[in-house]
């Protein structure tokens, strides 16, 4: 990662937020080891039972109150403030440890705890309560609201935003994600394609790996605050 990037895309996954107390997804004691994953993040789960699903996010939702952001969430949005080149952050997460490390314009492709979809009107309305009540739109007023979160099945958000930065970027990294859920997954292979550096940070090997030119392993708190002075001093 030698020369200077002058326009970068950064995904992070569950990974990033592990270290501030926010189980992932799959690693041993990892939300799917109590949860089957087809009854908490799929639409037929959420017809099929409502209410473990409405009560499930909204003890995440609740959760949010109790943890911190970490050293590379702080790091990452130091480097949104001091980079002089185009940085664009995608993350996975639907926590909102980005937001509170300093990053101002982050790019929620699988949704946001903390904000409702309405199923009536399809208005998307920041969130903060719970929704097992089934409380009313604030917009259309029906109590048809379900957590703002993409589940497997659905398009996530923002696609048209990540793949411009995709194609323009010089650098393309990717932070604390198992690479197994897509589209993300694919990322490194469209950035490679296009002929972009592109560099892994996570705990250990993920199921990309070696499509990645370089890859570090190591702790999210301490292998991203590094990076991010190696890209600042250029
Ligand atoms: P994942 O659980 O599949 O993978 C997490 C990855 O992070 C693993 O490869 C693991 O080795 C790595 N990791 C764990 N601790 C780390 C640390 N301290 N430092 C660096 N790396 C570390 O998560 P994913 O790839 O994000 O995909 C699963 C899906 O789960 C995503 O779609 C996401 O929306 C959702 N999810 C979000 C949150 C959140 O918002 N914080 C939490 C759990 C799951």
């Amino acid at each position: 990662m030698s020369a200077r990037p002058k326009s970068i895309v950064i995904l992070t996954g569950a990974g990033i937020s592990a270290e501030s107390g926010i189980d992932t997804f799959r690693d041993a004691g990892g939300l799917w080891e109590r949860h089957s994953v087809y009854d908490i993040a799929t639409p037929e789960g959420f017809a099929r039972d409502p209410d473990l699903v409405l009560r499930f996010y909204d003890e995440r939702r609740a959760g949010l109150a109790k943890v911190e952001p970490n050293a590379a969430h702080l790091a990452l949005g130091r480097l949104e403030a001091e980079f002089a080149g185009d940085l664009l952050l995608v993350t996975q997460n639907v926590d909102d440890l980005h937001e509170r490390g300093g990053f101002v314009d982050v790019c929620h492709m699988h949704g946001e705890l903390r904000s409702a979809l309405c199923t009536s009107c399809g208005t998307r309305s920041p969130w903060e309560g719970p929704m097992r009540d089934r409380p009313p739109c604030p917009v259309c007023k029906a109590p048809t609201l379900r957590p703002d979160v993409v589940w497997f099945g659905e398009m996530p958000y923002h696609m048209d935003r990540i793949e411009d930065a995709l194609a323009a970027c010089d650098l393309f990294v990717s932070i604390g994600t198992s690479g197994a859920v897509y589209p993300a997954a694919g990322f490194v292979s469209q950035a490679r394609a296009m002929g972009t550096r592109t560099l892994e940070l996570n705990l250990e090997p993920s199921e990309g790996t070696a499509i990645f030119h370089q890859a570090r392993h190591g702790a999210a708190s301490r292998l991203v605050p590094e990076w991010v002075e190696e890209v600042l001093k250029g």
